[in-house]
């Protein structure tokens, strides 16, 4: 169970492995391009070759791409293929780096529900995984709930990957998202029954990474506001529930906290964490 978080790569791609570094990550998750943009920036050759020189020495790895927030399968049609170029574009970045993958938000369905999006939102995705480098996986993240987000549920998530139908496909659970939508992964008692809804609907081997989040908010509220590890509803002691959770043995977790400065992820929050999964003694 590897241990990191979401870092910025202000001043090139490749700096995103000395910040990582520095507060002691063992995984990292970037964004490949501003995620507020559809432009997107071309990837030089020297960054590409300063990138795989910084994750060999520093060791740092897997490493994950978030996609654009901008990405909504579930929207009109010219939204959709703004949507597919956009994917294409970081799983071609995600190839290029050696990535393990592109995690991105499913989008909305603004209302019409998630059967009158399904098909079209799976045909986007099969369009994307047709036109992308084979390697990378396509990683959909599980949503809070708020308003007519997509992929709240496991559910949800399951009837899109099997529309989908590719191996390559994964999820990335998000625990505040998670907890939002009301799995109560942070009690022992409540988890093992979310884990095999997990189970039934998606399959565990389809995880491939957790997004470490606290939750600013109550277990069903919804709503998507991330606190630093055990400062939130989750606390400690869910975390220890989670981390203790033989579903989340294998995956990397990767913190998207707002830090104790509000900078974003910190040392501080990575050793919460390093410190839980030490004294649960999973294997790292
Ligand atoms: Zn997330």
């Amino acid at each position: 169970m590897k241990i990191g978080a979401h870092v910025s790569t202000a001043g090139g791609l490749h700096t995103a492995f000395k910040r990582a570094d520095d507060m002691d990550a063992e995984t990292i998750q970037i964004f490949a391009s501003s995620p507020r943009a559809w432009k997107f920036r071309d990837l030089k050759d020297d960054v590409v070759a300063k990138f795989h020189e910084s994750a060999e020495r520093t060791g740092i790895a897997p490493v994950f791409i978030h996609g654009s927030y901008l990405v909504n399968v579930g929207g009109s049609p010219d939204l959709v293929e703004k949507s597919i170029a956009c994917l294409i574009r970081n799983m071609e970045v995600a190839a290029e780096i050696g990535a393990a993958g592109v995690v991105f938000h499913a989008g909305s369905h603004k209302g019409r529900g998630f059967d009158a999006v399904l098909a079209s939102a799976a045909h986007a995705l099969k369009r994307v995984l047709e036109s992308s480098p084979e390697g990378p996986w396509l990683i959909v993240e599980n949503s809070a709930g708020m308003g007519s987000h997509l992929g709240a549920s496991f559910e949800e998530l399951g009837r899109m990957i099997s529309a989908v139908g590719s191996d390559r496909m994964r999820v990335c659970l998000d625990t505040e998202h998670c907890f939002a939508a009301g799995y109560d992964i942070a009690s022992p008692e409540q988890i093992d029954g979310a884990m095999s809804a997990f189970e039934e609907h998606i399959g565990l081997d389809r995880l491939a990474v957790v997004h470490a989040n606290d939750a600013k908010v109550e277990l069903g509220s919804g709503v998507d506001r991330h606190e630093n590890i055990g400062e939130g509803h989750i606390g400690i002691e869910g975390f220890e529930s989670i981390m203790g959770h033989p579903a989340f043995r294998d995956a990397p977790f990767v913190l998207e906290v707002p830090g104790t400065n509000k900078k974003g992820p910190d040392k501080d929050n990575v050793d919460r964490l390093k410190a839980i999964r030490e004294r649960l003694s999973v294997p790292v």
